[in-house]
């Protein structure tokens, strides 16, 4: 990850998203963005200021916004992180695929937000993280 400016979780849910909706191949309106993330489109807005700024996407004022292919390349290694937890989780822990979804959803690029059923998960997240980087060398 050392090719990527500094990218919060917050801005990973916002590529994912706008990725998503197409905006790896055309544009995306700022509505649709919004709605995709369940905020105001002052929010989308701000925020897309800031992925702007990092050249992760084009913003065009009034028409939406389009991924850099440096922005399309985050959004895809998200897309396939969140995978990869669903995979760890079913494989491993036997979580259902349905709730793994919301696992990996809730933290994309982290390990998931435990639930109080799932207690076990947690002394292993050593284990996530190798398991995750050998499955992705392939
Ligand atoms: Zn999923």
């Amino acid at each position: 990850m050392n090719d990527s400016p500094t990218v919060t979780p917050a801005m990973e849910d916002y590529l994912k998203g706008i990725y998503e909706l197409g905006g790896a191949l055309g544009t995306v309106s700022t509505q649709q963005v919004a709605g995709r993330l369940s905020v105001s489109c002052p929010s989308a807005t701000n925020m897309i200021k800031k992925l702007a700024a990092l050249e992760l996407l084009m913003h065009t004022p009034y028409r939406g916004v389009e991924l850099t292919a440096q922005g399309t390349l985050i959004a895809r290694r998200v897309l396939r992180h969140h995978e990869l937890l669903e995979l760890f989780l079913w494989r491993t822990l036997a979580i259902p695929p349905d709730q793994g979804h919301r696992e990996a959803d809730a933290r994309p690029t982290r390990a998931p937000r435990l639930t109080a059923a799932a207690g076990p998960v947690d002394r292993r997240r050593p284990a996530l993280s190798s398991w995750a980087e050998s499955a992705d060398a392939h």
